[in-house]
This record gives C-alpha cells, structure tokens and sequence, in this order.
C-alpha cells in the first residue's frame, strides 16, 4: 500500500487513476505506459501520486505482427507433429528392442541345441568304445 510522504499513514484508494506514455530513452525500443495513482491521505489530507503499474511497450508494424504470430503457429504446428513422430519412433524402437531380445533368446537356444547335439553324440561315441572295450576284455 502507497504510504503518506509527510505522516506515513497507509492509504488504500486512489482519488484518481491516470496512464502516463514514458519516451525511450535513446537506447530503448518502444515506450513505457505508466499508471499512475493521486492519493490523498486520509489523516493529513496530503496528496501524492504512486506508481500503480508499469507496462513497457514494443512497437511492431501490423505486417510484421501478422508475421510473426504466422511464424509462430507453424512453429507450434511443426513442433507438434515432431512429438508426434518422436511418440512413433520411440515406440518402434520398444518394438525392435522386444524383437531383438526374443532373437537374442532364439540363437541361444539355437546354440545350445547344437552343443547338446554335439554331446548326445560323443555320449553315443563314447558308449560305443566303452562297448568295444568291454568286449576285448571278455575275450
Ligand atoms: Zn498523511
């Protein structure tokens, strides 16, 4: 709350509320609306003016507006298609990731078929020779 210069009492209302257009300085773009408040105190009856709001401005020519907010929705546009073809490859990339485990699990299985196989066969070979074995030692 805006506070008396002169006793320090805090005042609530304004008396009147009024814009006033601030000028660049050399270096700024655009200019500044201020809305100032008169206030009067309600002690001493002084009356002092505050700085309700401050809004700086820019000044854009109409063409250029136009421009920039077209800009600006094929921007919005662009964008939400490439989350929608991210949301697509992510879930492409799920799918190849399941295909490639389930691969990976097949040519285990695969692999360890063949080195089964490879064993039953020496199990048999080995049976043979045991047999052979057998046999020259009966005679
Ligand atoms: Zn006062």
């Amino acid at each position: 709350l805006p506070v008396c210069p002169k006793c320090g009492n805090k005042v609530q209302t304004p008396t009147k509320v009024f814009s006033v257009i601030v000028e660049p300085k050399e270096s700024e773009r655009g200019f500044t609306e201020r809305k100032v408040g008169m206030y009067q105190c309600t002690k001493c009856q002084t009356k002092f003016p505050t700085v309700i709001s401050k809004q700086h401005y820019l000044v854009v020519a109409e063409e250029q507006l136009k421009q920039m907010q077209g800009d600006l929705k094929s921007f919005q546009k662009n964008n939400e298609e490439l989350e929608k073809e991210l949301k697509i490859v992510k879930k492409d990339y799920e799918q190849l990731q399941n295909i490639l485990e389930k691969d990976k699990k097949e040519s285990e299985i695969k692999r360890l078929e063949v080195k089964l196989h490879a064993l039953e066969e020496q199990v048999t070979y080995l049976r043979k020779e045991k047999g052979k074995l057998e046999q020259k030692l009966l005679r």
